[in-house]
């Protein structure tokens, strides 16, 4: 591991100036994952950026409905606010699906959104792996591809699947990143832009700008009444990486859909909004023939590698069955 320099940042300002005074700079907020890869030497760091002090603790409901989250709301504290708990159910499922309590506690928001593939090439630190080295190859299609590899949004360069559970269920929400850069100035990126293709460059894997900083994420304001769900299937029941995983959200009238949310995890390599599926169910009275079609629409352009072919079934009954369990349900 090599060693490097460490400032704790004082204000967001601070932050970013002392980010962008070298090169190799991470920010480091929970730690759950940067620490785990740079003591594999599979990311390098030449500057760390302490950001644990900074204000960004809050969850806050906006004026026009919208729920804003600080960067370094934890995982936990996020899944139990009492605003996520009655208007977004659909991602305090998901994010108590993931990971284990010890890491909830110490896990961001922002380091969530940034979470980093779970591709053993990737993580090995010598396997060819254009993520961690461009130019290298890729060992995934050739080599193991069956539990973290993607059958959604893969390139011939990369096709690890996006790890997160709570990126999904806020994917189907809809959501704004906020970012503030060196100069002081905030933007906004949607949520659905955030995380980029692989394509042929996997080695970018967020639409952030050199040294820019997390600073909130912006819920949509909820649909109102409706019924919501997040349903993962993994190897084991518990500390598992999704194999596939849905986050749907509903608005019924009776057994009509009038409004309906449709993501995937584990299938993807970015949290997948299926669009056209959630179109395909709007206006439609539910059956378990809609269910099908509609399954079906969100997988058609999959494409399957030498062990995950599985996947592409799999990924049609994560919808199914949480389609299924949502018109069970009461809407709320
Ligand atoms: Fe690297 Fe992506 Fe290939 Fe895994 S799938 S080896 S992360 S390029």
């Amino acid at each position: 591991m090599q060693t490097f320099d460490y400032v704790r940042a004082q204000s967001c300002a601070h932050a970013v100036n002392s980010a962008s005074t070298l090169e190799l700079t991470r920010y480091l907020a929970g730690g759950t994952t940067l620490l785990d890869l740079m003591k594999l030497d599979v990311v390098k760091a030449d500057h760390l950026v302490d950001i644990n002090r900074l204000p960004l603790q809050q969850v806050e409901t906006l004026d026009d409905g919208r729920l804003r989250i600080g960067a370094l709301v934890s995982n936990t504290a996020l899944a139990r606010h009492p605003q996520v708990v009655t208007h977004y159910p659909v991602l305090a499922q998901a994010i108590m699906a993931g990971a284990s309590t010890q890491l909830r506690n110490k896990a961001t928001t922002a380091g969530n959104v940034m979470q980093r593939v779970r591709c053993n090439y990737f993580r090995d630190g010598v396997s060819p792996c254009n993520k961690r080295q461009p130019g290298s190859g890729c060992a995934a299609l050739g080599g193991l591809n069956r539990s973290v590899h993607a059958v959604l949004g893969t390139s011939d360069h990369c096709i690890a699947s996006h790890p997160s559970d709570m990126c999904v269920a806020m994917a189907a929400i809809g959501a704004q990143v906020t970012l503030q850069n060196p100069q002081g100035q905030s933007r906004e990126v949607n949520f659905a832009d955030f995380h980029l293709l692989p394509g042929d460059t996997p080695w970018r894997e967020h639409a952030l700008e050199p040294h820019e900083l997390i600073t909130h994420v912006t819920l949509d304001a909820p649909l109102g009444t409706s019924r919501s769900g997040y349903l993962k299937l993994r190897d084991r029941t518990s500390y598992q990486f999704a194999l596939a995983s849905s986050a749907i959200i509903l608005v019924m009238d009776g057994p009509t859909v009038i409004e309906a949310r449709i993501a995937l995890g584990g299938v993807a390599t970015k949290p997948w909004r299926a669009v056209e599926a959630e179109q395909h169910l709007i206006g439609q009275r539910m059956s378990a023939q809609l269910m099908s079609e509609v399954a079906e629409m969100a997988l058609k352009d999959a494409r399957a590698y030498a062990h995950n072919a599985y996947k592409i079934p799999l990924g049609q009954q994560v919808i199914a069955r949480n389609l299924r369990d949502l018109t069970a349900q009461e809407s709320v």
